[in-house]
């Protein structure tokens, strides 16, 4: 079977589960995509890309977003960065604010919201217009110099800010936090605001299947081992309070969003995205983690 016809019968098969779940409603400006959609693309180290269904249709990349700003940070600060933000898995939804009073300021991970706003705050010190910076920087990543931010989104969220907010002044009491939270919030947000498709958002992570080097623009974003280190977060905390069961089910490094896209690394082989907007009750992507079921069992690759 050739790769195509086998994204064709995976996508006919998960195609059968559109209808279930539920499109984020927390987020007033998610909650008018239409939940029909569902896309998937492969993007293999040679760079061949290879796409069924809505593949081309750009999309909120919300959390998938919180990848590409840890890499810049890794970029400019290296090993400081864990200095500020945990690699363990939380085991709590991705706002949870309980164990960030009970450790100090110190999120879980770069993955959970309160990790990634960390994050978000060492891009501000890092660059003049942070969201301008990670959306040239996902523009070279993507080969794709259209990729936009969706401002609509951006400010819905920031309307709905209440509890980002929270987690953020909180690390600021603890000292974990050294900008203007209002500021760092609208960057954040702006960032998971961005829109991109199944095939921007596969080629973009090629850098992770490919030991840290961009297969597009063959630029080195990351030393090897830095892009390993990604991986292993996403494999432990990529998919919210899912990460473990995906691990089981899936076997690749992920990590999803609530605008329903779900990114996935095969290491020295591919990246895969996969979207749908319908979630699960965990967030992930209802027939996007049944794509990613199927595709895992039916080539037989897994890091484990
Ligand atoms: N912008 C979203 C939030 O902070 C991202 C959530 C997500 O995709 O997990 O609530």
């Amino acid at each position: 079977m050739s790769i195509n016809e086998l994204l064709e019968s995976i996508y006919q098969q998960a195609a059968l589960q559109l209808g279930r779940g539920e499109v984020a409603q927390y987020i007033p400006a998610l909650a008018e995509v239409d939940a029909n959609q569902f896309g998937i693309t492969i993007c293999d180290i040679q760079g061949n890309v290879h796409s069924v269904g809505d593949a081309q249709t750009p999309f909120s990349i919300q959390s998938i977003s919180k990848v590409y700003s840890l890499t810049l940070a890794m970029q400019n600060l290296g090993n400081k960065v864990w200095q500020r933000v945990g690699m363990e898995p939380s085991g709590l939804p991705f706002n949870s604010l309980i164990q960030l009073e009970q450790e100090q300021g110190l999120p879980r991970n770069p993955f959970i919201n309160a990790g990634a706003l960390v994050v978000a705050d060492m891009i501000e010190s890092s660059y003049a217009t942070p969201s301008l910076a990670i959306k040239n920087f996902v523009r070279t990543l993507a080969a794709n110099p259209e990729i936009q931010i969706d401002s609509k989104v951006a400010q819905s969220e920031y309307d709905h800010r209440a509890r980002n907010a929270a987690a953020a002044y909180l690390m600021k009491s603890f000292g974990n936090f050294n900008n203007e939270v209002e500021d760092v919030l609208m960057n954040y947000f702006s960032t998971c605001a961005i829109k991109m498709s199944c095939v921007d958002l596969a080629k973009s992570f090629s850098y992770l299947a490919n030991k840290g080097q961009c297969v597009f623009s063959n630029k080195r974003i990351l030393p090897e081992q830095q892009a390993r280190q990604i991986n292993a977060l996403m494999a432990t905390s990529g998919l919210y309070d899912e990460a473990g069961k995906f691990a089981f089910e899936v076997g690749f490094p992920g990590k999803s969003g609530v605008g329903g896209g779900i990114i996935a690394i095969v290491p020295g082989v591919l990246s895969i995205c996969v979207w749908s907007p319908a979630l699960n009750k965990t967030g992930n992507s209802y027939v996007g983690i049944e794509a990613l079921k199927l595709l895992s069992s039916h080539i037989d690759w897994s890091v484990y």
